[in-house]
Parts: structure tokens; C-alpha cells; sequence
């Protein structure tokens, strides 16, 4: 083998230690497969320039038949990332890791409209971490609990505190459109959650402890709705579920293995993509490429392009 070959072999190698290595860091317990392998990659959707305002989108295809209402079957309202100012800079996960638990070994399947209801009451009288003392309501879930994609979030804000529901403050309206334009309806396609149940003071970032405290609920939550794929929205969500230090920035848009078993897509937190950052117009471009990719994923019809 002459010089040149062999140094061209040790890049290569090189390289895909290198992507290896990445791949642990960000949380990668294994990889997604990879349909560019199967089909040819296609360049992003083109964003039109409209309002994400989008009248009630049909059912779609991939939703039990009893949770769908008869409706003309078409592309669903395109995206547009416009409608959102403000900047600010994306924030970076400097807390210590907090392991995630291997999935629990295959068993009897438990039935989820008896163990879900059954965990929310358990999590309406926790008192496991400080943040019981300062809540209104606990915050469980909002959406169908049969659905095959679940969007994971932080925590509680005031809205949600509130009203015992997730994301229904500013940050949840702008996720409903967001499910909106991909062709969904939040309440009927969708199940929509929290890494923590009770709403941090004053709106901060949960405390490692107080995630360690909460997240078992979450992850008996996520295998009982056993869904085919996971959006994590944010930075607290994505360290969380794949004990991570990655910031979100690294990392979306990458396919990623929750415990090993479900496909999950990091991307923005809504709340980030309200705020003016200096890159806003592109953090929102870059939403919508992971929420397309999470559509393609589950066979979604994409917008058409203009
Ligand atoms: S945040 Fe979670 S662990 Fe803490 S009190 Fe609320 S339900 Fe319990």
C-alpha cells in the first residue's frame, strides 16, 4: 500500500470516529436508519411568505380511524416563519447529565386509558421536589394519547399553571399553529407534555433535581403512548431525554433514539422562536425543516412548493 493510500485510510478513519463520537455526545444510544439511503435527499421545502393563522387542518392519514372525521383529504397550509420577532441568544445546557433509564423489558402490554389516568393522579399529589409547594395545578398532558408523534417541552409557565394544561400560554399557541401547518390538529393528532409537572417559579429552568425527581413520570408516560416518533422542544427536553449536554443548536435536525427504541427529533422550543434573536429568520426555516422531516417520517403529505 503505497503512502498516500494509507493516510487516506487514516482520515477516513479518523472521520468516522469523529462522527461516532459526536453521535455519543449528543445522546445516541443507536442510529436512526437512514432513508437517504433509500430514497435521494431532497433539497427543503421552499418557506413561502404567509401566515402561520391557518384555518383547522384536515385529519390525516396515520390517526386511528376513530379519532378521524370524515374531511376532502389534501396538502396541508403551508408554513411560514414570518410571523415571529424578537432575538435573543439560544441558551446553552451547562447542568450536569441526568441518566436515562434503559426501556423496561418487554413485557404484557399494560393497557394506557387505565395506567395514564392512574399516573396523573399520582403526579396531582407528588410531592417529590419543591416545586409542589408553589404550583396551582399540576400540568400532565393535553392531546390524544394515541397518537404516534408526542411533543416533550420543559415545564409549566403561568398560563399552564393556571389551567392544568400544557402549552396554552403564547408558547403553546405558537406550537398549535406549528402542528397546524404540518396538517394536524393539536388536540386530535398530537400528545403534548412536560420533562417536569408542577411550574418552576417565576418561569426558570427546572433544577437538575427536580427534573431527576419528575422524569420517571415522564418516561412511564412516554411508553405507555408508546409513540412512533418524539419531537423534543428545546434544550431542557432534549438533555433530558437522551442525558445530554448538547445544546439544542448542535444537535436539531438530527434524528436521534430515545431509550434506544423511538425516533426523536430535537428542535426549537416555540417560546425561543418568539423571542427577536439575531437569526431568527433562519432558527424559524430551521423548525420547519425538522417538523417536515418529522412529517416525511411518519408519511405526512409535505406542503407543495410555490
Ligand atoms: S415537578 Fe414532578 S416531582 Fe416535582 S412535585 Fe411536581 S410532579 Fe412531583
Amino acid at each position: 500500500m503505497d503512502d498516500d493510500l494509507r493516510s487516506e485510510l487514516a482520515d477516513l478513519v479518523r472521520a468516522v470516529h469523529a462522527y461516532v463520537a459526536w453521535h455519543g455526545e449528543s445522546g445516541s444510544v443507536g442510529f436512526p436508519r437512514d432513508r437517504s439511503a433509500r430514497e435521494p435527499r431532497e433539497a427543503p421545502h421552499e418557506l413561502p411568505h404567509e401566515s402561520f393563522a391557518t384555518p383547522r387542518p384536515p385529519p390525516v392519514a396515520f390517526v386511528d380511524p376513530a379519532f378521524r372525521a370524515p374531511s376532502p383529504a389534501g396538502p396541508p397550509p403551508p408554513f411560514s416563519p414570518h410571523l415571529f420577532d424578537e432575538p435573543e441568544p439560544v441558551p446553552r445546557v451547562t447542568k450536569p447529565k441526568i441518566p436515562v433509564p434503559a426501556p423496561p423489558p418487554p413485557g404484557e402490554a399494560r393497557d394506557k386509558h387505565v395506567h395514564l389516568p392512574r399516573i396523573e393522579a399520582e403526579v396531582q399529589s407528588c410531592a417529590k421536589c419543591r416545586l409542589h409547594e408553589t404550583r396551582t395545578n399540576t400540568v400532565f398532558f393535553r392531546g390524544n394519547p394515541d397518537s404516534p408523534l408526542v411533543f416533550v417541552g420543559e415545564g409549566p409557565g403561568a398560563d399552564e399553571d393556571a389551567s392544568g394544561k400544557p402549552f396554552v400560554g403564547r408558547a403553546g399557541q405558537l406550537l398549535d399553529k406549528m402542528i397546524g401547518a404540518m396538517g394536524l390538529d393539536p388536540e386530535r393528532d398530537v400528545y403534548i407534555c412536560n420533562i417536569v409537572k408542577c411550574r418552576p417559579p417565576g418561569n426558570r429552568r427546572p433544577e437538575p433535581d427536580e427534573v431527576a425527581a419528575c422524569i420517571p413520570y415522564l418516561h412511564e408516560q412516554l411508553d405507555l403512548v408508546a409513540p412512533k416518533v418524539i419531537v423534543a422542544l428545546g434544550n431542557t427536553a432534549l438533555a433530558s431525554l437522551l442525558g445530554t449536554s448538547m445544546p439544542i443548536t448542535k444537535v436539531r435536525g438530527t434524528w436521534k433514539l430515545y431509550r434506544g427504541t423511538t425516533m426523536l427529533m430535537p428542535t426549537y422550543h416555540p417560546s425561543f422562536l418568539l423571542r427577536p434573536t439575531s437569526n431568527l429568520a433562519e432558527s424559524k426555516r430551521q423548525a420547519w425543516e425538522d417538523l417536515q422531516a418529522v412529517m416525511k417520517e411518519l408519511g405526512l403529505a409535505l406542503p407543495q412548493k410555490r
